[in-house]
């Protein structure tokens, strides 16, 4: 048996907390959560290749978040299998050998549960490195799951136990710590995002949000590409201080972004009779690392014509499309992490993450840790984690 946080579907509360949303993060925590503590039996090994993991740290994601908060589509119901244990940014130690792994190995997890892991010879996608893009996550080995953290079978990372593929599992450098290795899984989802806005050298660039994910999208930014001119959007101001030391020139708060967006780019700017302004002219390529129609607004309102729009951060309402079509915008999604072209260099974007990360100044990142038992607070303080001065909220499942 082990301890785990458990997200069950209960219509009643789900429904609830749509209404309720983001906007009292409180009662999230509280008595309307789709989430309890519970003691589980520990997952069983569904086939050849697969071990148990025993998490160290477990990142809380806004996809998360937005799960518990019932902000996601319905569109994800089909590929989850319910109840099951979040938790998708995880470093642990193997409890088992596997292959060419030795048990007590420090492992990160590539969550998503992909060809390989579900015993089925490779899709398109999956044959062609694209694991994230893998067509049969629903069927398999284990349930329906487009990443551990998701799957009823697998466990997630906010439980003492999970289990999980040779496929998913990449060791790490001694010398990195446990909260530089919590940030791998969301650094290569950075890395992924700017390698699908791919800048050309010189080009503007907007990045909305300053949270894990946009402080992670400048690092990647700066390291993988030549972009010129980087505007950041931050909404507090511990945020703005974090996005200019991670390499963006500007930085402007949600409300000045168009006023500062049409002066770095000597855009002209034009206002609606009802909604936000918008510029013509305006960045090359713009990352949405929030998520929120607000967000994608701005990208798709300040990028200009023939750019390029990248969803980073997982989108939760509608926005605006006629900038798109009137525009001419490529819009793009950036979901997780596969095989990238680097410099002509066929590489996994986890082995870039791990790279990036263990020499990056990441002190800090992981602002916060919490038992399992301390859920509530832990809820809450990701939920208000901006505001708050924090980046990153983990948990520590051996505690
Ligand atoms: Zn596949």
């Amino acid at each position: 048996m082990t301890l785990a946080l458990e997200l069950f579907r209960s219509v009643p509360r789900y429904v609830a907390a749509r209404a309720v949303g983001e906007r009292m993060p409180g009662l999230l925590a509280g008595p309307l959560a789709p989430l309890r503590l519970v003691n589980r039996e520990d997952p069983v090994l569904p086939a050849e290749g697969w071990a148990r993991v025993r998490p160290r740290l477990a990142g809380i994601c806004g996809s998360d978040l937005a799960t518990i908060s019932g902000q996601t589509s319905f569109y994800f119901s089909p590929l989850v299998s319910m109840p099951f244990v979040p938790g998708h940014e995880v470093v642990g130690v193997l409890a088992d050998d596997v292959d060419g792994l030795a048990k007590g190995t420090r492992v990160v997890l590539d969550p998503v549960l992909a060809c390989a892991a579900r015993g089925l010879d490779p899709c398109p996608s999956c044959a062609s490195g694209a694991t994230g893009r893998c067509d049969r996550v629903t069927v398999g080995h284990v349930s329906p799951g487009l990443q551990t953290g998701y799957c009823a079978d697998t466990g997630g990372g906010w439980s003492g136990m999970l289990v999980a593929h040779l496929s998913q599992l990449h060791p790490i450098p001694d010398r990195m710590t446990d909260t530089r290795a919590v940030l791998v899984e969301p650094l290569a989802c950075a890395i992924h995002a700017v390698l699908r806005a791919r800048p050309d050298t010189g080009a503007t660039v907007l990045v909305v949000g300053a949270g894990t994910l946009g402080i992670l999208t400048l690092l990647a930014l700066r390291e993988f590409t030549e972009a010129g001119r980087i505007t950041a959007i931050a909404k507090h101001p511990k945020q703005r201080e974090l996005a200019a030391a991670f390499g963006a020139t500007d930085v402007a708060d949600p409300d000045g972004a168009i006023t500062a967006l049409r002066r770095s780019s000597r855009a002209l700017r034009l206002k609606p009779e009802r909604g936000t302004p918008f510029l013509m002219g305006g960045v090359d390529v713009a990352i949405d690392c929030v998520g929120s129609k607000r967000s994608l607004d701005l990208a798709l309102r300040t990028t200009r014509a023939g750019g390029r729009v990248v969803l980073a951060g997982l989108p939760v309402a509608g926005a605006d499309l006629t900038p798109v079509w009137f525009r001419e915008l490529e819009l793009a999604g950036a979901y997780t992490s596969g095989v990238e072209q680097v410099n002509g260099e066929a590489r996994h974007t986890f082995d870039l993450a791990v790279d990036l990360a263990t020499d990056a100044p990441l002190e800090g990142v992981v602002g916060a840790t919490y038992s399992l038992s301390e859920w509530r607070q832990a809820i809450d303080h990701a939920l208000d984690a901006g505001r708050l001065g924090t980046l990153k909220v983990a948990f520590d499942p051996r505690e």
